[in-house]
């Protein structure tokens, strides 16, 4: 019986692996990429920098150069400490790690973002979803509620969320952080994109972390991801980091990318305004539903004779990657998640959704 089953935990084996769907010949708009790349002129200079780089020696283990880097363009409170990961896939794992475990609870809202829940299983930590309303706000008593008789030792609250676009109140995130027994981490992923932060309050309550990545605004290829928080805490993730988790191909890249971050702020604020555009245009379309978001997705949903899943391969057919949230959590059916990209691919997706809506996807 030297086999996988003897061995693998029961919540691993009834896991199915993450997969990326092949984005092969498509315009790509599953996983909120910025479209844009770095002007000519600056890909030359950042391969300069590259060149420099000793490949036979370990990274910078602390990350020194690059952390002072982020502090300075984040504008980090002086009394807060950073931790840096690789992706804040990698950070919520370390979360995890650190906090949870068996007999312990994280809790985090229903629909969000689905590493929350993976993570948890890996770590054999119970997840609780703390349900939306079906608009996709936040009920203060609800959450509340289910945190105290839960008493998770973590609540992850991305901000703004995903999939749905939309940033909680700040008086519900402070009853959460009031409420909560254990640590708050304040996911603002999409941060560029909604302008919103909870990082200037992060000093004053000892239980809230604020974590960011490079990854929607531009530099999804380097994986980093930071945190944000008091120095004691921070301290304790330390001991959990695995030395030189971030190499140093990405800590020379991600240090010269945030020298040009007026850039990717630029590339930032066009997406917004294309955003604004391609809700406009879904609004004005029948046969379906648009979210309002502070993101750089937005999220639809199909009026009840169309048929989400059909509707999303025919967007394939006709050259365009959506993602299909059909029966991916609560309030999400018959919805599609689409990445704002460049002006001209949010016109052909629109084209082509207009294609698709169509008796042949009806149920
Ligand atoms: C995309 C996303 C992340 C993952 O970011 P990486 O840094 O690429 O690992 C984290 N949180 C939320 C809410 C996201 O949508």
């Amino acid at each position: 019986m030297k086999n996988s089953e003897q061995w693998v935990r029961p919540a691993i084996r009834a896991l199915a692996a993450y997969q990326v769907p092949s984005a092969k010949g498509l315009i790509k708009l599953d996983a909120m990429e910025n479209p844009y790349q770095l002007p000519a002129q600056l890909r030359a200079e950042w391969l300069q920098q590259l060149a420099t780089v000793s490949l036979n020696r370990y990274p910078d283990p602390e990350c020194v150069r690059l952390k002072r880097r982020l502090r300075t363009v984040m504008a980090v409170p002086e009394q807060c400490d950073i931790i840096v990961g690789n992706g804040s896939d990698e950070l919520i794992q370390m979360i995890a790690m650190l906090v949870g475990g068996a007999g312990r609870t994280l809790a985090a809202p229903a629909p969000s973002f689905a590493m929350y829940r993976l993570i948890s299983t890996i770590t054999s930590t119970k997840f609780v979803e703390l349900p939306l309303q079906s608009d996709f706000s936040a009920d203060a008593k609800k959450f509340v509620n289910l945190i105290t008789a839960s008493q998770p030792c973590c609540v992850f609250l991305a901000y703004p969320n995903n999939p749905t676009g939309n940033s909680f109140d700040t008086a519900l995130i402070e009853q959460v952080i009031a409420a909560a027994p254990g640590l708050v981490i304040v996911d603002e992923a999409y941060h560029s994109f909604s302008g919103k932060s909870l990082l200037k309050q992060v000093a004053g309550h000892p239980n809230l972390l604020v974590m960011r990545t490079l990854s929607k605004s531009g530099l999804a290829g380097l994986r980093l991801g930071m945190v944000v928080g008091s120095p004691e805490w921070i301290g304790q993730l330390e001991k959990i980091r695995l030395p030189y988790n971030v190499n140093s191909l990405t800590q020379i890249s991600a240090e010269f990318c945030l020298q040009q971050q007026h850039i990717l702020v630029a590339q930032s604020k066009q997406i917004v305004a294309d955003r604004q555009k391609l809700f406009d245009a879904l609004q004005q379309m029948p046969g379906l539903t648009a979210y309002p978001s502070d993101a750089n997705f937005i999220l639809i949903r199909l009026d009840t004779d169309f048929d989400a899943t059909l509707v999303h391969h025919k967007l394939k057919q006709h050259g365009v990657l959506v993602k299909n949230l059909h029966q991916c959590g609560l309030h999400l059916d018959n919805c599609l998640r689409i990445t704002v990209g460049t002006d001209a691919q949010n016109r052909q997706f629109l084209s082509a959704l207009e294609a698709c809506l169509v008796p042949q996807t009806r149920r």
